[in-house]
């Protein structure tokens, strides 16, 4: 059995015509010998009639925020709908299709209701599906848990769902199908002559993930590493070659970045030793912050001040607990953190001066910086945000 999981995403199941496009990339793989486990998400995108955000729209916010377990409930109908009318299309166009629900797929989870983390799967219903020579189409995003309840793995959770299957079901590889040619150098939303990456590591890609790229879940890649899956994104709409992710990454290139992204909604908070003399929590201000489950990041301490940033959402807790310690800080809100991203950059001097010339040449200015082995952050004001993603695309010739 040569399995290939195909994961389509909620623009590349939303339409009669795109569905078109899904049945093509099914057959084709079935045409080249393999035998497709197909996964989706919900059709459309937010203000769609069937899209997750639309769904939840419906419900009492108060009566969602404490009852997750109802959330979840109504978060599966999105995927429910979708797996059924994607095997009705395949049934029509002459493909033997049984669709299937996370539960019925075997995706066992904890009860973590709406982020629930998958504890094992027992894939015998697939497996008994494919022998018989049909396709299964299973609802991405969703599971069930030991007791019965049908559990969500957490929003962009249908690409986690690929990868949970593709390492489960020792698939050749997780193709990923969406709404762009593959993992680009940066949100080809924001930069227009964003290029194609052809071949990228897991690591490469995580990092660009989990700092904002929405094109692929970081949940996703994580699983398909461990269990040594290569994925390939790509575009339902086209016949694109998209973009391979192994463990190696692009060996032939010598580019020292390999992508930049960012992530809005930030706020830098400072919190001055000067402003607060006496008060001896100023040195427990970060473990006061933790200690309330804000998470912190671009954590900079210095003799005179501390500063970090936390999500915007956490802003009405994080006053609350500093008044209450009758701490003074400054807040510099509306801010976005942009990353770049390149296995190479290691060890390179003068990356970080070049990307700071870069962006004081053109008047951005950066609130603050940090880096790791891969990544180099600089907290921008949303306004600049594109723009400062725009020039370092430039001078890094991406
Ligand atoms: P799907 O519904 O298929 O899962 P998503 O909206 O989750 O689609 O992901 C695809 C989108 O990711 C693209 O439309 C693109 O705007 C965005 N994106 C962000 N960063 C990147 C990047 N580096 N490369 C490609 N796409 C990106
Ligand atoms: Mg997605």
């Amino acid at each position: 059995m040569k399995i290939v999981v195909q994961k389509f995403g909620g623009t590349s199941v939303s339409t009669d015509e795109n569905r078109k496009q899904v049945i093509e990339k099914v057959r084709n793989a079935i045409k080249e010998g393999y035998n497709p486990v197909v996964v989706v998400s919900a059709m459309g995108r937010k203000g769609e009639p069937y899209a997750t955000d639309t769904l939840l729209s419906l419900i009492d916010d108060k009566f969602k925020n404490t009852n997750k377990l109802a959330q979840d409930l109504l978060m599966c109908c999105g995927e429910t709908i979708s797996s059924v009318v994607m095997s009705s299309d395949l049934y029509r166009a002459g493909i033997d299709t049984m669709p299937l629900n996370g539960g019925q797929a075997g995706i066992i989870t904890d009860n973590n209701f709406t982020d629930a983390a998958c504890i094992e799967v027992k894939p015998k219903k697939i497996l008994e599906l494919v022998s018989q020579g049909r396709v299964p189409v299973i609802t991405g995003f969703q599971g069930i848990s030991e007791s019965g309840y049908l559990t969500t793995l957490g929003r962009g959770g249908s690409d986690t769902t690929a990868s949970i299957l593709g390492v489960a079901l020792k698939a050749s590889s997780i193709e990923i199908y969406t709404d762009v040619d593959g993992i680009m150098t940066a949100d080809p939303r924001i930069v227009e002559n964003a290029n194609l990456i052809d071949v990228i590591s897991y690591n490469e890609v995580f990092q660009l993930a989990d700092k904002g790229a929405t094109v692929i879940h970081p949940k996703a890649v994580e699983i398909a590493m461990e269990g040594n899956i290569p994925i390939l994104i790509k575009n339902t709409m086209s016949n694109s070659k998209g973009t391979l992710i192994n463990n190696f990454g692009d060996k032939d290139k010598e580019r020292i970045m390999t992508g930049i992204t960012s992530q809005k909604n930030r706020i830098q908070v400072s919190v001055k030793a000067s402003e607060n003399e006496g008060n001896i929590k100023y040195r427990n201000v970060l473990d006061l912050v933790a200690a309330n489950k804000i998470s912190l990041d671009l954590i900079n301490i210095f003799p005179s001040e501390q500063i970090f940033t936390i999500n915007q959402k956490d802003k009405d807790v994080l006053v609350k607990i500093l008044n209450n310690a009758k701490l003074k800080y400054n807040l510099i809100e509306d801010c976005s953190k942009v990353a770049v991203i390149g296995s190479k950059m290691k060890g390179i001097p003068g990356v970080m001066a070049k990307i700071i010339k870069a962006l004081s040449d053109n008047c951005i200015e950066v609130l603050q910086t940090a880096d790791s082995h891969m990544t180099i952050w600089c907290l921008v004001h949303a306004k600049n945000e594109k723009d400062a993603i725009n020039v370092l695309h430039k001078t890094f010739k991406l």
